[in-house]
């Protein structure tokens, strides 16, 4: 049997990252997923160092809503100019880690990796409006990861523009 609410007991430590301009408050529960997820920026050659020192703060929150017909598991908190100040996760998403682990690449997806909106309502991969098995996903990780960043507006974008580089290099050879 599981034993989901030892998490709760994890100290909830928080990293800050320092810099002239911004500091940034990490949730130490969010920090390993956050790490895993900028390695894979890297191997996907995205941005993500100005976005991050963007935000105040990388949460897990007590305060979205929680019910039992249907949770807010994660949401980009938006300060009155619409820009991303926050990305919260809610505590209950703490009650499985590979629940939480979905959860928290979707909302990075969302931040890091564009996306405005979310690809289907419930067809199985990160960026799903709702998933109905968490546990296929984790299952299916690498897979997972591959659509996630390979289908994602930030990518997509840098691969325009490698294009479009390439496109003008041959226009002004000929
Ligand atoms: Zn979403």
């Amino acid at each position: 049997m599981k034993k989901p609410l030892i998490v709760l007991f994890i100290l909830a430590t928080t990293f800050s990252f320092t810099t002239s301009a911004q500091e940034v408050s990490i949730d130490g529960r969010l920090k390993p997923h956050l790490d895993a997820f900028f390695e894979l920026c890297k191997t996907y050659n995205i941005e993500y160092n100005d976005k991050l020192f963007a935000l105040k703060k990388i949460a897990v929150v007590e305060t979205l809503q929680t019910s039992s017909k249907g949770s807010t598991l994660g949401m980009l908190q938006r300060d009155e100019d619409r820009n991303v100040e926050n990305i919260a996760i809610n505590w209950i998403a703490m009650l499985d880690p590979e629940i939480l682990k979905v959860v928290a690449f979707h909302e990075f997806g969302h931040y890091f990796l564009e996306y405005d909106h979310h690809v289907c309502d419930d067809c199985g991969i990160i960026m799903s409006v709702v998933n109905t098995s968490y546990f296929d996903i984790a299952n299916d990780w690498e897979n997972q990861i591959k659509i996630l960043f390979e289908k994602s507006p930030a990518y997509l974008k840098n691969q325009n523009s490698m294009n479009t580089t390439v496109a003008q290099q041959n226009y002004s050879g000929n």
